[in-house]
């Protein structure tokens, strides 16, 4: 098995299926994962392998170490088209993140006005007011929702503390259509979110969030869990044309 663990506070710049030449920002420890979810599917591994003996970066060292990469950027000439709010673990579960944004915006409008900040979010912590406050301020609010069936997001996401699904989709109704929902699809023994059971159900609540997009994907590295599989190009197609057919944009990545 070979998970990935990014460096921190800044990472890349990596081109992103999904988002262009993209420099991450990680706002977790450099030597392991902290997350709140402990995906069977993440890249970066399960949380009891990764425990970190780093502390998180502070935002003085991500705003000076951001700033430092556009500078190198600029001198080169190769500007990002997003910065990547990504990487070891969720990165609103940092305890500066809404400064650390304010931060990111600063440095955006300063060396790369046109370049997006994104944030890729499980969702876990946008009951916190100044999260919610934050993520409205970033260009593209990406928020995972891979189903609204509890027993799969036990068995997969795998929340470590209280997860109400129900609340997390009040919560992103909460947004008013600056959210994009990510979704992954994928199959493997006893897990699968491909079939109607699960499309169907999530499909209807995405129409209640209203988001602006959607964006379904499926596993692209190796995961820590063993037997879980790709959902195929015709399913992800036939889901993305479900979405679209509701008025919503949505792309799909195999
Ligand atoms: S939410 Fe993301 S970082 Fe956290 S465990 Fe899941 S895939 Fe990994």
């Amino acid at each position: 098995m070979s998970t990935v663990i990014y460096p921190s506070p800044i990472f890349g710049p990596i081109h992103s299926r999904r988002l262009g030449i993209s420099l991450g920002i990680n706002l977790q420890p450099a030597d392991g994962k902290v997350c709140t979810f402990d995906c069977i599917y993440c890249e970066c591994g399960f949380n009891k392998d990764r425990r970190p003996t780093l502390p998180r970066p502070s935002r003085q060292l991500v705003a000076q170490k951001l700033e430092e990469q556009l500078q190198k950027m600029v001198a080169e000439g190769q500007l990002p088209d997003v910065l990547t709010f990504a990487g070891n673990g969720e990165p609103t579960a940092h305890p500066h993140f809404a400064e650390i944004i304010d931060d990111t915006i600063r440095l955006r409008d300063q060396y790369c006005p046109h370049a997006k900040v994104c944030v890729l979010s499980n969702s876990t912590m946008i009951h916190r007011p100044e999260v919610h406050d934050a993520l409205m301020r970033v260009d593209d609010n990406i928020l995972k929702l891979d189903t609204v069936d509890p027993t799969y997001i036990n068995k997969v996401d795998r929340p470590t503390g209280h997860y109400d699904v129900q609340q997390i989709i009040e919560h992103m109704k909460s947004f008013h259509g600056h959210i994009i929902i990510q979704t992954m699809f994928m199959q493997g023994e006893g897990v699968d979110n491909t079939g109607e059971e699960f499309v169907g159900p999530w499909l209807e609540v995405v129409k209640q969030i209203k988001p602006q997009q959607v964006m379904v994907y499926t596993i692209d590295r190796e995961t820590p869990a063993q037997g879980l599989e790709k959902a195929s190009r015709e399913q992800l197609d036939a889901i993305r044309d479900r979405v679209i057919a509701a008025g919503i944009p949505c792309t799909a990545s195999y």
